[in-house]
């Protein structure tokens, strides 16, 4: 799930700059310095003795490429060999931007949290928009596998929304709708009791983008 056709290891980093309320990260998200830290070497050094069946790793968040040293972090995972996926929110487009440009990234899965006008609600945040779009046009046009996907979370997002979404990526590659899943510790509470649309709402919804992507999934 986490690197399409590979077996993986997946790193997560800590601290974001969205407060999306039904994330289920909370710790990762808020309290990053309560969870245990783990040094790029003692990574590296568990990765080599896997090297054998681990040939991809996914970076993922919290946000990735708000950490410091996520760069050279990178160029010791391609230097082993490992194929790398980066996994964000596309608020940080000059880092999305570098790592393109050298070349250090194998797949990148970019979360669309919502329409424009919808963003700072999903968020939680007053969202930088100019940003995401760049990020979306940097994916975009780059030669890397890439995705963009979009928690469909009831009662915020309506079909109508994600026809706005489809506008705004119209003509990328691949779209995945993440199935809603209330599980782990969520950044508010209130969104463990809301239940998942049906499997048929979804399937209506990728239905109707059909038109704007190459390719549109459903991931449970
Ligand atoms: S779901 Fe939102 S708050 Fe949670 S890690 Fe992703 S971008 Fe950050």
């Amino acid at each position: 799930m986490d690197f399409p056709s590979e077996v993986c290891t997946t790193v997560f980093y800590g601290g974001c700059n969205f407060r999306c309320p039904w994330c289920h990260n909370a710790d990762l998200v808020l309290r990053p310095f309560t969870l245990p830290e783990i040094s790029p070497d003692e990574v590296l050094n568990l990765l080599s003795r896997r090297r054998s069946w681990v040939q991809a790793v996914c970076i993922t968040g919290g946000e990735p490429t708000l950490a410091p040293g996520l760069e050279e972090f990178i160029l010791s995972l391609k230097s082993c060999g490992f194929k790398v996926k980066l996994d964000t929110n596309g608020t940080q487009p000059e880092v999305l931007a570098r790592l393109l440009a050298g070349g250090l990234l194998d797949y990148v899965a970019m979360d669309v949290k919502a329409p424009p006008e919808k963003y700072n609600l999903l968020t939680g945040t007053r969202a930088d928009l100019e940003a995401v779009r760049e990020s979306i046009a940097l994916i975009k046009n780059s030669r890397v596998a890439y995705e963009f996907r979009t928690t469909v979370v009831p009662g915020l997002l309506l079909e109508e929304d994600f026809l706005a979404i489809g506008r705004l990526l119209r003509g990328a590659r691949r779209y995945v709708l993440q199935q809603y899943r209330p599980a782990g510790t969520l950044l508010d509470g209130n969104f463990r009791d809301i239940l998942p649309y049906p499997g048929a709402t979804l399937n209506n919804i990728a239905q109707k983008l059909q038109p704007f992507f190459a390719n549109v999934e459903i991931r449970i």
